[in-house]
């Protein structure tokens, strides 16, 4: 059958992205907090839902968690944009800054929709290689950028799905040399020791120096709150006004306003979560250690390795039939033979070490 109306040309050859959520007893292949959220931010959610005025608007503004977020940061709220979860925001800086004639700059291997979203928006996509221990060499980026003068240059710190944490040092060259805006998308950036938004506080005689830099968080990771779907960025104010011009009309549901606004309440409870994650970072990378098994050091709540007896297409199937769901990476360029294992909980890790174990064997 002919299609109603074509695919937009550009569209045709990309596939969609996506984990296969095949049923498992473990599920280490989405990068989600193992804990859920405190009870009581639960409770507090609950009943502010049930007084809620359904039938009106959310506030477009979202001030009371745009203003939570800048309270948190350090900054002003016209210096935080929210949307429902990093990947829209990412959608929104892409649709402001990108677009048909511009350029975007991404190093692989990275996480996959920096470059997906870009096609998608009809931005032009040029990919920088790491080097071989998944590093962005700071000579051949800027050579890069100034090849090909990207609106937007992203970065992910820690990078997705090889976990190191860029050092201060690059992020500042790239963000000196990028000619638009530098995104770092700081997902998983609480579990690391350094962020870029460390730059951003250098003080007023920076403020200029750092007008480019984009750091993208989520909701979904640290604080525990992937079914809700929040993330936001910390810029200048014109590209959250940039963002805010592309955005549908009250696209973020009072309710999800609400989770994220009372989950600041709940610091100290979201920095143990991180605490449990990379206690257990640490001896799940050791036990790997006492595996036939290559594995990279890990910034992230997630570690990538590569098994040495057996195929990466193997390995995943048989750890599936012991109940563990990994991510299998061995498709994506630059990651043969990789899988990539989220740090859960210290029963779901000793189930994960034990099953991973027999089948390498
Ligand atoms: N950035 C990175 C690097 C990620 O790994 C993810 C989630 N896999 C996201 C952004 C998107 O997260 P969300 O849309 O849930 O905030």
């Amino acid at each position: 059958m002919s299609p109603l109306v074509p695919l937009r040309p550009d569209l045709a050859a990309l596939s969609g992205y996506h984990s296969p959520q095949v049923p498992a007893e473990v599920r280490l292949n989405t990068n989600e907090s193992p804990l859920p959220p405190p009870d009581a931010w639960r409770r507090e959610l609950a009943d502010e839902l049930a007084r809620l005025d359904f039938h009106r608007y959310p506030d477009r503004g979202a001030a009371a968690l745009r203003s939570g977020l800048a309270e948190l940061h350090g900054v002003s709220p016209e210096e935080v944009f929210c949307a429902n979860g990093s990947n829209e925001v990412l959608q929104c800086l892409l649709l402001a800054f990108g677009g048909a004639g511009r350029t975007a700059v991404v190093f692989e291997p990275t996480y996959a929709l920096h470059g997906h979203i870009a096609r998608v928006t009809a931005t032009a996509v040029v990919r920088g290689a790491r080097t071989a221990d998944f590093a962005v060499d700071g000579d051949e980026a800027e050579r890069l950028l100034a090849a090909h003068r990207p609106a937007l240059t992203f970065l992910c710190s820690p990078n997705n799905p090889t976990g190191r944490v860029e050092p201060t040092e690059l992020v500042g060259r790239l963000l000196a040399a990028a000619p638009g805006l530098l995104v770092v998308d700081e997902a998983y950036g609480q579990f690391a020791r350094s962020s870029a938004l460390d730059l951003r506080a250098g003080g007023v005689e920076d403020a200029e120096a750092t007008r480019g830099l984009v750091v993208v968080r989520t909701f979904s990771k640290t604080w525990a709150m992937a079914a809700s779907r929040l993330g936001y960025l910390v810029a200048d104010p014109e590209v959250v006004a940039g963002c805010e011009a592309v955005v549908l009309p009250y696209h973020l549901s009072t309710p999800t306003q609400l989770a994220g606004t009372l989950a600041l309440r709940y610091r100290e409870e979201m920095a143990q979560r991180v605490a449990l994650v990379t206690e257990e970072r640490g001896r799940v990378a050791a036990g790997l250690t006492a595996l036939p098994v290559e594995s990279w050091p890990s910034d992230a709540s997630f570690i990538l390795f590569r098994p040495r007896t057996r195929s990466a297409d193997d390995v995943w199937k048989a750890l599936l039939d012991h109940g563990v769901l990994v991510r299998n990476c061995s498709s994506w360029e630059g990651l043969d033979g990789c899988l990539r294992v989220t740090v859960g909980t210290p029963e779901e890790n000793g189930r994960f070490l034990g099953a991973l174990e027999e089948v390498v064997a």
